[in-house]
């Protein structure tokens, strides 16, 4: 069976040409006989995969209506769903199973899709390249020497190299669009607010979101619709309608006024992607869009503002890891670092998280802790929250003149996986082109475009008004016909 989208699986499916079960059997089969080295995935469960699929197959030969039977899914593991472990790539949650579903898993399941395991990840969503697991490195499947991004590197590299027909991933600061960039396929990081966050576990809660990785801006646009919406269990989750995204694909890009921002095209991006950037302007442009230079002008304190604000959050929202409520406790002695004789509470506390976490979210939650602290919080946090307004008013002054921004989505292609570990602002860097989507809370969609003379995707981004992404992936799905369809021939098994 040939690998395609889950578009044309679903047309096979619909002519009788395939089932549910021989595509789910299909990606659980490719599964193990690639994810080795990749390590994509934390855990499958072929098994209560085939029964979902064999349950489908009985649903739609009784005539049920379910638009996304036929698609098989990777869910990152910081989504939770019931009765299944959920390790956030963390070793504190060692052991620990998830008591409900997230909206999101549970819609996509209403609607047909059947989930064949979860992803690798860094850890509780904290990296720019999957190498902050505890679970070891996730590789780009186009380059194994390669990191696949983060921390959505699992979901990526599992989409890229053909291990399932879409995935879900979360984005911060990036986690979506960077390993999609990295790993050549289409990630959307949708509106704040457009996807429940119900059972995905917080890593910044005014800035975490839901969304897919896919092969197709289509297979994306079918996600969508199925997650997004009103949800009473998350009160973050805007009662705004939802779009039906799939016509929203043929919209074309005629009179589209799209802006390219001058402060992403600086010193330190990348020529080739810059050329790519310029190239497909120019093919925009020939379609009938108008391309509009704007300016962006507090982009450069973006991951200041960032790294502020999102470790501020984080140290509250980990403080509830303390080895008593979830997984992993200190003295439990199931290893030898894990001391045996813990016979103090504080100790319990401190022993459990010392060993439970690891150095990057520690990291963040004292970063977190010392911008939140009294005598500092002023010069900080209150003082980032007023740089994430600025921020915010830059891209609603753009929008007044354009309909959508076009930027790089990254500054360089996917680097060498142990190249940026030792420098953590290095790795912070990174996220410079991503960051500024979820201070605003705007959607933002990376396509693949071009292949480097590196052998590396290049992707781009495209970054639209709150709860516009029709627009964005009207123009994903132009820019996307611009190129060749996906394929994995050059994925390096
Ligand atoms: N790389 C960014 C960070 O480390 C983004 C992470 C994310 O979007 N989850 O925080």
């Amino acid at each position: 069976m040939a690998l395609s989208t889950f578009v044309s699986d679903r047309r096979r499916l619909t002519t009788g040409e395939t089932s549910c079960e021989e595509l789910v059997s299909f990606y659980v089969d490719r599964i193990a006989s690639r994810d080795g080295r990749l390590n994509s995935f934390l855990s499958v469960d072929g098994e209560l995969a085939l029964e979902a699929a064999r349950s489908i197959d009985a649903g739609l030969a009784a005539g049920k209506d379910l638009p996304l039977a036929g698609m098989v899914v990777a869910v990152k593991d910081v989504i939770c769903m019931r009765g299944r472990q959920v390790t956030c790539g963390s070793r504190i949650l060692k052991g620990f199973k998830s008591l409900y579903d997230a909206t999101a898993v549970r819609r996509l399941q209403e609607a047909g899709a059947v989930v064949v395991g979860k992803t690798n990840c860094d850890e509780f969503a904290m990296g720019s390249s999957n190498e902050n697991s505890f679970f070891g490195p996730v590789r780009n499947p186009v380059d194994t020497t390669r990191v696949p991004g983060g921390s959505s590197g699992g979901s990526a590299a599992a989409v890229r190299a053909g291990l399932c027909n879409v995935a879900l991933g979360t984005d911060t600061g990036g986690s979506i669009r960077q390993p999609a960039a990295f790993c050549g396929v289409t990630g959307l990081k949708p509106t704040y607010g457009r996807v429940s966050r119900y059972g995905l576990v917080a890593y910044a809660s005014s800035f975490d979101c839901i969304g897919p990785l896919a092969r197709s801006v289509a297979d994306t646009a079918y996600v969508l619709g199925a997650i997004a919406g009103a949800d009473a269990s998350d009160a973050t989750s805007a009662p705004v309608p939802v779009p039906d995204y799939v016509t929203s694909l043929q919209s074309g890009v005629t009179k589209l006024r799209v802006g390219v921002p001058k402060e992403f095209m600086g010193d330190g991006l990348d020529s080739e992607i810059r050329a790519a950037l310029e190239a497909t302007t120019k093919q925009l442009a020939s379609e009938g869009a108008d391309i509009i230079d704007v300016s962006l002008p507090n982009t450069e304190y973006g991951i200041a503002t960032y790294y502020v604000l999102t470790t501020a959050e984080a140290s509250s929202n980990l403080a509830r890891y303390d080895g008593v409520r979830y997984g992993f406790r200190a003295g439990a002695g199931e290893s030898t670092d894990n001391p045996a004789d813990v016979s103090e509470l504080r100790q319990l506390y401190v022993d459990s998280r010392t060993i439970g976490f690891g150095p990057e979210v520690k990291r963040r939650i004292m970063l977190g802790t010392y911008v939140l602290s009294s005598g500092y919080y002023e010069a900080y946090y209150a003082k980032a929250q007023k740089v994430r307004s600025l921020i915010r008013s830059d891209f609603d002054s753009a929008f007044e003149s354009v309909d959508v921004l076009l930027t790089p989505a990254t500054p360089t292609t996917a680097f060498e996986i142990g190249s940026k570990t030792a420098d953590p602002l290095e790795m912070y860097l990174n996220d410079i082109y991503t960051v500024t989507a979820n201070l605003a809370g705007v959607p933002g969609l990376v396509v693949p475009v071009a292949t480097h003379s590196d052998g590396l995707p290049i992707g781009l981004q495209l970054l639209g008004k709150h709860f516009d992404e029709e627009t964005v992936v009207a123009i994903g799905a132009a820019i996307e016909a611009l190129r060749s369809p996906f394929t994995t021939d050059d994925v390096n098994d």
